[in-house]
């Protein structure tokens, strides 16, 4: 699967979407673009947020789609990352025929199906990003175990004991974070301040997990696999740029906090 709901004028204000889906008969057909979608290049399904009914309030208007990938008139086209990966695409959809049993749910009613697949999504992306920083820690423990420092280890050094005691103290938070997030889910309870708390935190500690490492690391820290120098198989310069599209990926940090602000405190939209 892959999740057509971002578009070129459409991230943080999803409800903005331009995409496109006209009743016609049976069917609906659809056109649009969609960016950023993850995986498209391998989805054998998508699920698509598209407005069919353009005069209703933003919010409204929109409808959620489960469609085959190999319809006519999906055109995928690659984006590759600050990583240098391809992992994520653009997708165009002209005139794209699909039918009506391809909709979810009522029409209009997609935008609150779209925003519990989000607080889904968040929920699964912090159990990645808190393992990776989980390991990030492990192998940096064992770097600086190892690691020679004028005579001594690096290990030795109090500032990098106490830069790795910090870590821990957040990873562990991070990680009860996600276990509630989890037993909310497996009690089918609504989780989406939760779920926004998680992400935000767990993909920021991603962050500076692997920033600190890149530094502990020094110049070590920047090189790529390739390189004869490199330390720990260039990990910690790729996990870096992986963690900051983490932080954007699912909603950034700043949606995090104005839904915390807003659904969690009560506070007005601002
Ligand atoms: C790795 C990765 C994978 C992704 N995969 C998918 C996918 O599979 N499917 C999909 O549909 N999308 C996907 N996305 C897109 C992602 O959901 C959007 O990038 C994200 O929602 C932000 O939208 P934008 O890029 O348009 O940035 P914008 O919305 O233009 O935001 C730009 C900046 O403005 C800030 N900002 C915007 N609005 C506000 C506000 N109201 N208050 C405060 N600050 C604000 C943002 O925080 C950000 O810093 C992916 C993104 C990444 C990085």
């Amino acid at each position: 699967w892959c999740q057509g709901f971002s578009e070129p004028n459409a991230g943080s204000d999803l409800a903005s979407l331009q995409t496109r889906a006209v009743r016609d008969g049976d069917d609906y057909v659809i056109n649009g673009q969609k960016i950023w979608t993850s995986g498209a290049h391998l989805a054998d399904w998508c699920i698509l947020l598209a407005r069919t009914d353009p005069e209703a309030p933003k919010h409204k208007g929109i409808s959620y789609f489960l469609l085959e990938m190999k319809t006519p008139g999906i055109t995928v086209q690659p984006i590759v990352n600050l990583a240098d990966v391809h992992s994520f695409n653009q997708v165009f959809f002209e005139d794209v025929r699909v039918p009506r049993s391809s909709l979810l749910g009522e029409e209009n009613q997609g935008w609150y199906i779209g925003a519990m697949t989000l607080d889904y999504e968040r929920s699964s992306l912090v159990a990645s990003a808190a393992s990776m920083a989980a390991r990030g820690l492990d192998d940096l423990v064992g770097y600086c175990k190892e690691t020679p420092l004028n005579g001594k280890s690096l290990m030795d050094n109090a500032l990098v004991r106490h830069k790795l005691a910090d870590m821990a103290i957040e990873i562990e938070v991070g990680k009860y974070m996600v276990y509630r997030v989890v037993s909310q889910q497996a009690r089918k309870e609504p989780g989406s301040i939760e779920a926004a708390v998680c992400k935000l935190y767990n993909t920021e500690i991603g962050v500076r997990v692997t920033n600190t490492g890149i530094h502990i690391l020094g110049l070590y820290g920047q090189l790529q696999r390739d390189s004869k120098w490199v330390r720990l198989m260039g990990r910690f310069q790729k996990a870096y740029l992986y963690a900051i599209a983490m932080v954007v990926g699912g909603g950034t940090s700043e949606i995090q906090r104005n839904i915390i602000a807003m659904r969690g405190l009560g506070l007005p939209r601002g």
